[in-house]
């Protein structure tokens, strides 16, 4: 099913998993989505990673999911892809009954300063996928408090109006801590023309050095109420998670408040504490 479609009728609950790295077995991560259908979730991504094993394992995940009877939705990168590599993993995608692809420029990998495929932005590969893969449901990343490399927000919220002009369904947000932050992001999208359903992508709060190392790393900001949290907690682990999961529930329910067309979970492939989270949001 395509997610747009859903997304036409409800807010949406999906989560995100990643594909270990060789030699870790896949059966600890089948056995987390086994634990995360429980929540009936719209659709789950797997993330895509350049090149060799994980690439392999991103389509073992994605066949898995659809196997169980579950929507899937890969992530695809331009990074070291040509017109006919991306032709070709489409292809097979769309044989294991992929329909939802979140087309991506991708991450650089250490030293490059480019894509090295034949395509160096997002809107690219969408306007690829919409023009030789018309059938195929669309989404896009986008950036609440801007893409880290971007000189302003206006400026990457143009970028996110071309990827709607070439196709894409929906957009997907990267994490964002702060609501005040996402509500600026939403007002001033709407208002430059940005209809496209929003599903929100939220990380949870679970430990002190990773939320500062994401947020750092992806250029977003760590609000007052979080980082109360992790002065507080800064030497008592257990206090941190109890703290944090907290803060996502209520992260949640502001999302859901505000009106967002979805609620995407970063689930670091950990079932456990995502399914405190998911119960305590009662979602
Ligand atoms: P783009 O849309 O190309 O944007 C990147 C930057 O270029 C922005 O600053 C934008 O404003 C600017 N830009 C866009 N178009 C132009 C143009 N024509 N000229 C000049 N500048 C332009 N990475 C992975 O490798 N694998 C994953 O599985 C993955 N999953 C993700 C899931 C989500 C929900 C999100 C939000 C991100 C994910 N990423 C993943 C990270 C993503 O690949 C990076 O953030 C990457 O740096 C940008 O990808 P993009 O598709 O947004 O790029």
């Amino acid at each position: 099913m395509k997610i747009a479609d859903v997304l036409k009728q409800k807010m949406t609950l999906s989560f995100e998993v990643f594909p270990p790295k060789e030699p870790v077995p896949l059966t600890g991560l089948l056995d987390a989505l086994d634990n995360l259908y429980r929540f009936k979730p719209d659709f789950i991504s797997c993330t895509y990673h350049a090149g060799g094993d994980r690439r392999d394992r991103n389509m073992e995940i994605c066949r898995a999911v659809r196997k169980s009877g579950h929507e899937i939705m890969t992530h695809l990168t331009c990074i070291g892809n040509t017109r006919e590599d991306l032709h070709s993993f489409i292809g097979d995608y769309i044989d294991i009954g992929i329909e939802n692809i979140l087309a991506l420029r991708g991450d650089y990998p250490p030293g490059w300063n480019g894509t090295r495929g034949d395509f160096a932005h997002g809107q690219e590969l969408i306007e690829f996928v919409q023009d030789e893969f018309p059938g195929l449901c669309l989404a896009a990343a986008a950036y609440p408090e801007k893409h880290i490399t971007a000189p302003s927000l206006e400026g990457d919220i143009a970028h996110l109006r071309i990827k709607q002009e070439k196709g894409a369904h929906f957009f997907m947000t990267q994490l964002c801590h702060d609501i005040r932050a996402f509500e600026r992001f939403t007002d001033k999208a709407r208002k430059a023309g940005i209809h496209l359903p929003i599903i929100a992508g939220i990380m949870p709060v679970l430990s002190r050095d990773p939320v500062i190392r994401m947020t750092f790393s992806n250029g977003c900001s760590i609000p007052a109420e979080l980082a109360v949290i992790m002065g507080k907690y800064e030497d008592d682990k257990a206090g941190f998670k109890k703290a944090g999961m907290e803060y996502t529930v209520k992260l949640i329910h502001r999302f859901i408040d505000m009106g967002v067309n979805g609620i995407h979970i970063y689930t670091l492939n950990r079932w456990e504490d995502v399914a405190v989270i998911v119960q305590d949001a009662g979602l």
